[in-house]
């Protein structure tokens, strides 16, 4: 395995499948903690960000008369909805897993201690980290830069629904290419949409690669733990080959 220990990052909007309204499909969870079990068989450990955009997204709310910061906390609920449901998920196959809150909301989840996460990961318990980092205007993709760094992952993993980052839209430009490989600098010199301006720079002052790759792929997030070329690499060397 080239990953002992990896932040998978999965957005709320993922779990909702084909499915619409705040919903989750369980197909789609079952599929995701299947994947995510392959792995943990293999010793490696994992700890998971999950988004609640499926649900709630703070940024919604002004439009429906909720104040942003309102907003924001209910936001973070819906991820802490999607985190609960990740880990009964994940339990009902066999895979143990603690659910760690950004907030206090104890009789549900423990809150979120770094050294306690850490033993948890050493014990080979999958951590699902909910409620995000538990402040307003922060968003899921930086509370996965954050807690990656934290946990001292190797990486951080970003399942999409696309298979990599590209020159262009791939779904409006026929001519788009995928990058293998591309440098944080580069990246942010042609303005390639990773994750938000907060998450990429804390990836690129810490040093911590991220990948972006499709996770609705059987299959493909075992495949990069092991080290295979699948999506899209970002770090702080450039490398010259790209797809
Ligand atoms: N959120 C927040 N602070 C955090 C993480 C999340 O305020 O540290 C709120 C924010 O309103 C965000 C919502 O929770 O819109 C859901 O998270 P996100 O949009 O990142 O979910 P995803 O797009 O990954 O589904």
């Amino acid at each position: 395995m080239k990953y002992k220990r990896i932040l998978l990052k999965l957005s709320g909007e993922s779990l909702m499948g084909d499915k619409k309204n705040n919903s989750i499909d369980p197909m789609r969870l079952n599929q995701y903690v299947q994947e995510i079990k392959k792995v943990a068989e293999k010793g490696v450990q994992i700890a998971i960000v999950i988004g609640g955009g499926n649900i709630f997204r703070g940024a919604e709310a002004e439009a429906m008369g909720v104040e942003r910061v309102q907003g924001d906390y209910m936001g973070m609920l819906a991820t802490l909805i999607n985190g609960m449901a990740l880990q009964s998920a994940l339990e009902n196959i066999g895979v143990y897993t603690r659910l760690m809150s950004g907030i206090s909301i104890n009789q549900v989840c423990e809150p979120f201690i770094r050294r306690r996460a850490i033993r948890h990961l050493e014990k080979g318990r999958v951590v699902i980290f909910g409620a995000g980092i538990g402040n307003p205007y922060f968003t899921t993709d930086s509370t996965a830069s954050l807690r990656a760094i934290e946990i001292e992952a190797e990486v951080v993993l970003k399942g999409t629904r696309v298979d990599g980052v590209y020159t262009a839209d791939p779904e409006k430009d026929p001519n788009a290419q995928r990058y293998a490989n591309i440098s944080f600098k580069e990246a942010y010199n042609k303005g390639l949409n990773i994750m938000d301006m907060t998450a990429f720079t804390l990836c690129q002052e810490n040093n911590l690669p991220i990948i972006v790759f499709d996770m609705n792929v059987v299959g493909n997030l075992q495949k990069i733990v092991q080290g295979d070329d699948v999506g899209t690499l970002i770090s702080t060397e450039t490398r010259a080959a790209n797809a």
